[in-house]
């Protein structure tokens, strides 16, 4: 949980290092789910770093300047050891961790130190998110798990992944939510763009989610923008909303890469690349060694001139890079943890 000591550890490492600031890991290529924009679960493999090669990691990312994380995978808690990996993460990084909503209700115990869980649920209609999800029951498992981890104080929020499928619902889903005290967290579907020797390919091409409808996805962003204004439940920031907004009605990018600059991407068996759809470079054991090498320096050219990807996680990462971004994300995720804790002091008052 984001406290006054944690937020001192973090600042020290924004203030000493010139980055990287974030991380994140696919602990895990197992999934319990069969999501149809997704490849993971048609390509799974089972072999994964131990817990203590892990922890190992953690303390490499932490010195090199590393101070937030993102667990996903894969289903993350689906990991045998998810909670001694979140607890251990948590006491040095600001730590997000994913669940399709299957797992995070029955592995509540794992979940208590996180600063926030992501659960993913793609629309309001129970069916259509089952068949987004290829798995029936898929969307009452994921409302459970909402309503048990916010009714224990975990912090909990809903992750929508944009694609076509959605783009007419997501005013309505995100009111949904933020009108509960959900805070809501978004992904942008893209298809991994075929490049050679892909780490961990993730997006699979698909006619359904590809977005037809560039005009309405500009104006989702728009309406965003200004439903922000009112609600710190939209995890999302203004600059990561422009800079969508503009790419989908100009096809031009206002932000250039920072893929191995100002994040890295770590997989299941510790290989670390730039983003997951480039090549694996190293073992995350050899990066203390590596990162200011004259080949990563080489490498971080390249990718600061890639356009080949949409995700939003790397758009928000490349965006908000430098001193003054990372104490903008910060403030973000003060500022997130402080209304979230007041909605819960809301909702035990209302209940007592
Ligand atoms: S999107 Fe996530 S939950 Fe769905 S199949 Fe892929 S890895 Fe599993
Ligand atoms: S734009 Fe950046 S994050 Fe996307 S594929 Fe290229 S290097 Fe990776």
């Amino acid at each position: 949980m984001l406290n006054g000591p944690k937020i001192m550890s973090v600042m020290r490492r924004i203030l000493r290092s010139r980055g990287p600031h974030h991380a994140q890991w696919m602990v895990t290529r197992r999934c319990n789910y069969r999501c149809r924009g997704c490849g993971v679960w048609a390509d799974q493999e089972s072999i994964e770093l131990s817990t203590d090669e892990v922890e190992r990691g953690l303390d490499i990312l932490r010195d090199l300047g590393v101070w937030e994380i993102v667990f996903s995978g894969g289903n993350p808690l689906i990991r045998d050891d998810i909670g001694e990996i979140l607890q251990y993460a948590s006491r040095n990084f600001v730590t997000t961790v994913y669940d399709n909503g299957s797992l995070a209700e029955e592995k509540i115990e794992s979940l208590r130190n996180v600063d926030f869980v992501a659960i993913s649920v793609d629309t309001l209609d129970e069916r259509k998110n089952d068949y987004l999800k290829g798995v029936p029951g898929a969307w009452n498992r994921a409302m459970h798990a909402i309503e048990a981890l916010k009714g224990d104080g975990i912090p909990v929020g809903v992750s929508p992944t944009i694609s076509q499928l959605n783009l007419y619902e997501i005013i309505d889903f995100t009111k949904h939510f933020v009108s509960r005290g959900i805070p809501v967290w978004y992904c942008f579907y893209w298809y991994d763009y075929p490049f050679e020797n892909t780490m961990f390919p993730i997006g699979k091409k698909s006619d359904e989610y590809g977005i037809s409808d560039k005009k309405t996805l500009a104006d989702v962003c728009t309406n965003l923008m200004e439903m922000k204004k009112k609600n710190s439940n939209i995890y999302i920031t203004h600059k990561t909303l422009d800079a969508l907004r503009h790419l989908a009605l100009t096809g031009e990018r206002m932000w250039s890469c920072r893929a191995l600059s100002n994040f890295l991407v770590i997989d299941h068996k510790g290989r670390v690349a730039g983003c997951h759809s480039q090549e694996s470079l190293a073992s995350i054991f050899e990066l203390p060694k590596l990162w200011n090498s004259s080949r990563f320096r080489q490498l971080r050219r390249e990718y600061n001139k890639c356009g080949n990807c949409a995700y939003l996680c790397y758009i928000f990462y490349s965006l908000h890079s430098g001193f003054s971004g990372n104490i903008q994300v910060l403030r973000d995720q003060w500022e997130n943890t402080k209304s979230y804790m007041r909605s819960q002091t809301e909702t035990k008052y209302q209940t007592s």
